[in-house]
C-alpha cells in the first residue's frame, strides 16, 4: 500500500477517538500528524507510536485559528511532500439546556466543533486539488443526525458538520477529493466521562439503551475512520456514517 500523509486533529487525549484513528492509520502505514490544542500531550502520543516503529509527529494546534492552518499545512506538506488525508475529529461539548447556555459558549462550539472544520478544509484543499486526490473526514455526532434535548449548540455544531461536509463533498468530487461525516454515537472517552461525572449511575443507564447493550469504543470509530481514508472507500464521498450500536436505528 502507498503511504499516505494524514492529518488528524485533537488526537492528544489517550483515551480519545483522534488517538484511536492515528493509531490505526499508523498501524496501517501511514504518516500521521497529530495535533491538538494541548502540544505536549499531542507530542507525547505520536511518540507512543513512533516507539512501535510508525510515523507520527505531534504537534500544537487550535484548529480555531486560520493562521495556524496555513502553518500546519505547510509543514507537514514540506515534511511528507503530500497531504492524503484530514480527519477533523477536534471537538468539545458543553452540555446545557439553551435557557441555561450563555453565548460563549455557544460561540465557543460553534467555533470549535464547525468552523474549524471549514478551516481545515479550505486549508488542505490547494494540496489535495493539486495531487487530484484527497480524503476528508469530519467528526459529526448522531446529535448532528437526531435532537438531543440539552446539547443544543453541540447538536446545532455537529448538524452544521454533516451538511457542510455533505457540500463541500459534491464541490470537490470531480477533483478527485472525497469528504465523509462520521456519526459515532455514545463513546466512551473523556468527553463522555466529563458528561456523565456528576451522574454516575448513567452509566449503566446508557449502556442499558444502546440496542447492542455497551457504549463504543474509541476504535469502533477509528476503524470506520480509517476505512474512509483509505482508497477501499474510493467511491465513498458525501455519506454520513452512523457507528452508534444501533441507538438511533
Ligand atoms: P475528547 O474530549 O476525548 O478529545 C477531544 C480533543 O480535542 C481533546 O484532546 C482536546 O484537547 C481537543 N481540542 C479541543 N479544542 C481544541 C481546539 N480548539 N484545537 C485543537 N484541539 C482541540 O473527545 P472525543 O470523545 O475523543 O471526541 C472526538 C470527536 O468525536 C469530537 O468532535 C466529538 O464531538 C465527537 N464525538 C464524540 C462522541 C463520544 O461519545 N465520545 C460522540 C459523538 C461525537
Amino acid at each position: 500500500m502507498t503511504q499516505k500523509s494524514i492529518i488528524v486533529t485533537g488526537a492528544a487525549s489517550a483515551g480519545g477517538l483522534g488517538f484511536a484513528a492515528a493509531r490505526l492509520l499508523a498501524r496501517e502505514g501511514h504518516a500521521v500528524t497529530l495535533t491538538d490544542l494541548d502540544g505536549d500531550n499531542a507530542a507525547d502520543r505520536a511518540e507512543e507510536l513512533r516507539a512501535e516503529g510508525l510515523t507520527a509527529t505531534g504537534l500544537a494546534q487550535d484548529v480555531t485559528d486560520e493562521a495556524g492552518w496555513a502553518a500546519l499545512v505547510d509543514r507537514v506538506k514540506n515534511e511528507t511532500g503530500r497531504i492524503d488525508g484530514l480527519v477533523n475529529n477536534a471537538g468539545i461539548a458543553v452540555l446545557k439546556w439553551t435557557a441555561d447556555l450563555d453565548v460563549d459558549s455557544w460561540d465557543r462550539q460553534i467555533n470549535v466543533n464547525l468552523k474549524s472544520v471549514y478551516l481545515g478544509c479550505r486549508a488542505v484543499l490547494p494540496v489535495m486539488q493539486a495531487q487530484g486526490s484527497g480524503s476528508i473526514v469530519n467528526l459529526s455526532s448522531i446529535a448532528g443526525l437526531v435532537g438531543v434535548p440539552g446539547a443544543s449548540a453541540y447538536a446545532a455544531s455537529k448538524g452544521g458538520v454533516r451538511l457542510y461536509s455533505k457540500a463541500l463533498a459534491l464541490e470537490v468530487a470531480k477533483q478527485g477529493i472525497r469528504v465523509n461525516s462520521v456519526h459515532p454515537g455514545v463513546i466512551w472517552t473523556d468527553m463522555q466521562k466529563v458528561a456523565i461525572e456528576d451522574n454516575p449511575d448513567q452509566y449503566d443507564v446508557i449502556n442499558a439503551a444502546i440496542p447492542m447493550g455497551r457504549m463504543g469504543e474509541p476504535d469502533d470509530i477509528g476503524n470506520m475512520i480509517a476505512f474512509l481514508i483509505s482508497d477501499r472507500a474510493r467511491y465513498v464521498t458525501g455519506g454520513e456514517f452512523v457507528v452508534d450500536g444501533g441507538l438511533t436505528a
